[in-house]
């Protein structure tokens, strides 16, 4: 029998098995419990790990951060790599995050996506190859992690504890076709303090929610006499409002808000604050940082002024977002996050930007890099993985390239590789999370195919 009639067998212990593992609400946690990520995590894990062991694999539990189930012989490993936490069920459900309501063909439920259904669907799809007879080269491994909506934790532990390194390897946690470059990642806070001088002076300035987010709005109240005040409220700048206050004058800006892994669809609010603060007759330190900041940023997206602007054509540009300004009469500080072509390295723009900030006297308080990803459309790996994805679906296989990170990056030799087809909405992280039951089976059959051609 064909790998997809005999997972076709096990539909309904499918569904009925990932039903029972979105029940747990596996949100990290700091409950005391003495698991790593807490009690909700651990009792999904233990649940997975006890499945495995039922269908008949191999199963290891590496002290409560990954189990892994796996089948076959051989030198050589190739894996499967899922994760078992979920992110906060947040409002806004119309069904219980955590019931596993079956409506229209879909199963709800925090995790059903991401990546629960995908972790399930890749057990069977293991047993059906199992149950097939199909003769292994390598060993196939399933691999669950626990910590990867919080900083993968999870695999560097598993690696430093000894964890074997799969040769090839795929993570069903993102989308189709396979992901073959994932461009460098990083995250810095920098913060200076400064002194006031002049007759302009900043009271508060607000911009922006988080780091990967281009900010929507732009505010900052400034204390002034009232001749300045009259002057700046007579300012003119598109998209920019000047609004006279007691004892002096606010000022709001308006931009567009988007991810900032593509900026360009987006309109930075804090560039355009800071645009137009440069204009006004600032003095001292705030006037030499709110300079260094619109110059060196302003609305830019690239880095060009930077002297960081980087291109592959493989990924396209590095994309710089000015995510998070604030600042009051003591301090400023402020959140970037940029990301720089899959064929560059952490040493082709940090050192730049960064001395830059401490020319400028900012301290960097906080820094997150995460490394670029890349394996070349012709490496075994892709080549592979699309192969599957067009003979399973009929649809274009071109691998892609992103600017966001996935789980790939936690472990050397895996790529993303499915499970959102392009036009697909599933509403991961949202309210209203589910997966089609046919969404789920597709995905079964196709990780199945993976699988064994990797393992060959
Ligand atoms: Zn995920």
């Amino acid at each position: 029998m064909d790998l997809k009639s005999l997972l076709k067998n096990d539909e309904n212990e499918i569904i009925a098995k990932l039903q029972k593992a979105i029940s747990f609400r596996s949100v990290r946690e700091d409950d005391g419990s003495g698991y790593p990520y807490g009690q909700g995590v651990q009792d999904c894990l233990q649940y997975m790990l006890d499945l495995g062991r039922e269908l008949g694999f191999r199963t290891v539990n590496v002290d409560n951060q990954v189990g892994w189930c796996e089948i076959g012989e051989g030198e050589e490993m190739v894996a499967v790599m899922g994760h078992l936490d979920v992110v906060p069920e947040g409002d806004g459900w119309t069904v219980p995050p955590y019931e596993s309501v079956v409506k229209d063909g879909c199963i709800y439920g925090r995790g059903s996506t991401d990546n629960k259904g995908p972790v399930v669907a890749a057990l069977y799809a293991m047993k059906a190859i199992r149950e097939a007879g199909l003769p292994l080269k390598r060993r196939i491994r399933v691999l669950m992690g626990t910590n990867e909506e919080t900083g993968s934790a999870d695999m560097k532990y598993y690696l430093a504890h000894g964890g074997e390194v799969p040769v090839m390897g795929f993570t069903p946690d993102a989308d189709y076709p396979v992901i073959n470059g994932e461009k460098g990642l990083v995250t810095s806070t920098f913060a200076r303090e400064w002194k006031q001088s002049g007759d302009i002076r900043i009271v508060k300035m607000v911009a922006g929610e988080a780091p990967n987010i281009v900010p929507e709005k732009a505010w900052v109240e400034l204390s002034c006499s009232s001749a300045m005040a009259d002057t700046i409220c007579g300012s003119n700048m598109e998209k920019v409002r000047y609004l006279p206050v007691d004892g002096g004058v606010r000022i709001e800006a308006e931009g567009v808000s988007c991810h900032a892994a593509s900026p360009w669809n987006g309109e930075n609010a804090a560039g355009r604050l800071l645009l137009a603060l440069r204009k006004l007759p600032l003095e001292g330190e705030v006037k030499e940082v709110v300079a260094f900041l619109a110059d060196k940023i302003g609305m830019e997206h690239d880095g060009t002024s930077l002297g960081i602007k980087l291109y592959d054509e493989a990924s396209g540009p590095l994309t710089l977002n000015m995510g998070v300004v604030t600042a009051d009469e003591n301090s400023v500080s402020l959140k970037l996050n940029y990301r720089y072509p899959v064929t560059f390295t952490g040493e082709d723009c940090i050192p730049v930007l960064e001395k830059q900030f401490a020319d400028a006297g900012f301290e960097r308080t906080a820094h997150i890099h995460k490394n670029a990803l890349y394996m070349a459309p012709d490496s075994p790996l892709v080549k592979a993985l699309t192969d599957v994805y067009v003979r399973c679906t009929g649809l274009d296989g071109t691998p892609i390239c992103i600017g966001g990170g996935t789980y790939a990056k936690s472990i050397p030799n895996v790529l993303a590789f499915g499970t959102t087809f392009p036009g697909e909405v599933t509403r991961v992280h949202k309210s209203d999370e589910s997966i089609s039951i046919d969404h789920l089976m597709r995905n079964a059959e196709i990780i199945a195919e993976a699988m064994y051609a990797l393992a060959q």
